[in-house]
């Protein structure tokens, strides 16, 4: 039946499918690329080849609350344009309401994401509804005369993988599947096995064998999933997992999986909303797997189509230097290609040479007129330290968009006077490890700190060993070691 609301339409030869008929790798079986979802009712690239749209197989409507527009007739399936004052209106309502889909920040915008048979259906945790934060010292140490961040840390488990898990796993409930599954460096495996737990429904992580944030996978294994460590780097558990699929009925929940972006374009809706519906100029997002920038731009576009917003902001990449491929490609081959590379930098969560989503990601660079840039390990850890003396705090992969942006900002690409959005990814407490080494100054390498001494000096934070007596504490504080 939902099959008639929403599709999946090939991303490289716009051919569509119903969920049923996609297969289980989420591959177009023409030419192999991903597939995205879209609404014949109301998608601007849609075609609508499965009519009537809105329409239950039993022949009644597909529900929309009153006044939000007319649903199309079954004759013509692409007209609906919502009234978007009354949307505006009905999704900060039901900030005061106690149903739980309500409260979810992903949920609460379902009318742009109608991909359950019943919404009320949905495995939440009260995901998204993320702040939005100014960054003055940030700002500043960019060259900017203000600066945002959307924390999408501040989710149920920590990273933004919460608003894609909500979406995508209660499509895999819906269809009765027993088992997900995921390849993940760390955040993925945490937010599946958490729903996958709320849901009743059994998982299996594949990780790359010692190369995860010991926070990640304690969450993994509080949860309940079954992880194995693989002899391998992402790419190759991402390998695998494709073959497993192939041999066994379990739902593929990595970013291939259309449904994760459906959930995951909401932040965007989220930025709109806490801006009075406006947009920012420019968003920095970081680029590991290449699917956030996709999702982020997809929810941007989706609501100047719908009249809810009326500008588009430039979305830029930003990768570490030691994983780099889509920088490469688009300094090689203005994006045409890529190759993958071998990964290595201490940004866990973004250490991926080969990303499944680098089409979809070129795709909204070009559309949106955003940049890719990529920085060093010392940029890294800089950045993160300065984000930390916000009082706010990310995992390393989430610093790259600060460090990022001085770039951008330092060169003319971006001005001092735009209103920017950093993305952060993950908490802080997904990686400290990283933070302890980088204070205790034994995270880099004499080679990758020099020529930032200067810059790294004042962001460490001293932890002395003292005596027990009031003295010692009074000694330090006298001699303002901060
Ligand atoms: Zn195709």
């Amino acid at each position: 039946m939902i099959d008639t609301v929403h599709q999946l339409r090939c991303t490289g030869c716009s051919q569509r499918v119903t969920q049923r008929e996609a297969r289980s790798n989420f591959r177009c079986a023409d030419c192999g690329e991903l597939f995205e979802v879209e609404y014949p009712a109301w998608s601007s690239t849609s075609v609508a080849v499965h009519a009537p749209a809105l329409v239950h197989a039993n022949g009644s409507h597909y529900e929309l609350p009153n006044g939000l527009g007319a649903p199309s007739l079954p004759t013509q399936p692409r007209t609906w344009m919502p009234n978007a004052s009354a949307l505006r209106w009905l999704w900060k309502e039901r900030r005061h309401s106690a149903l739980p889909i309500d409260q979810s920040g992903v949920w609460r915008f379902r009318e742009l994401l109608p991909i359950l048979e019943n919404p009320n259906d949905a495995v939440t945790l009260r995901e998204g509804n993320t702040p939005l934060l100014g960054m003055p010292r940030c700002a500043q140490a960019a060259g900017m005369e203000r600066l945002l961040a959307k924390h999408q840390g501040m989710n149920p488990t920590g990273s933004f993988k919460d608003t894609g898990m909500t979406a995508a796993l209660s499509v895999a409930r819906e269809r009765g599947f027993e088992w997900v599954a995921c390849a993940s460096t760390g955040n993925t495996s945490a937010a599946m096995a958490a729903y996958a737990a709320r849901a009743g429904l059994r998982c299996l992580v594949l990780i790359p064998e010692g190369k995860i944030a010991w926070g990640k996978l304690s969450q993994a294994m509080d949860y309940g999933a079954l992880t194995c460590q693989l002899r391998t780097d992402f790419d190759g558990c991402v390998r695998v997992l494709a073959e497993v699929v192939e041999h066994y009925p379990i739902y593929l929940l990595n970013s291939v999986n259309p449904y994760r972006l459906e959930g995951q374009k909401t932040p965007a809706l989220e930025m709109a909303e806490e801006m009075e519906w406006n947009v920012p100029d420019h968003v920095i997002v970081p680029g590991g797997n290449l699917a956030n920038c996709s999702a982020l731009g997809k929810g941007f576009q989706e609501m100047k189509h719908l009249g809810l917003t009326r500008t588009v902001p430039s979305i830029s990449v930003v990768q570490a230097a030691g994983a780099n491929p889509l920088y490469t490609s688009m300094q090689t081959s203005a994006g045409r290609e890529l190759t993958p590379v071998h990964a290595d930098t201490r940004a866990s969560a973004i250490r991926i040479g080969s990303p499944a989503s680098w089409r979809k990601a070129v795709r909204i660079l070009e559309q949106t007129g955003g940049f890719c840039e990529q920085v060093s390990e010392a940029e890294i850890a800089i950045a993160k330290a300065e984000i930390g003396r916000e009082g706010v705090g990310c995992e390393p992969a989430s610093a790259v968009t600060l460090a990022g942006l001085k770039k951008l900002v330092k060169d003319g690409r971006v001005k001092p006077s735009e209103n920017v959005v950093l993305l952060l990814t993950g908490h802080t407490l997904k990686d400290s490890e990283y933070t302890i080494e980088f204070h205790r100054g034994n995270l880099l390498s004499e080679g990758e700190a020099r020529g930032y001494e200067s810059k790294i000096a004042p962001l460490r934070s001293e932890m002395p060993v003292l005596d027990a007596s009031a003295d010692a504490v009074l000694r330090v504080l006298a001699a303002g070691v901060s």
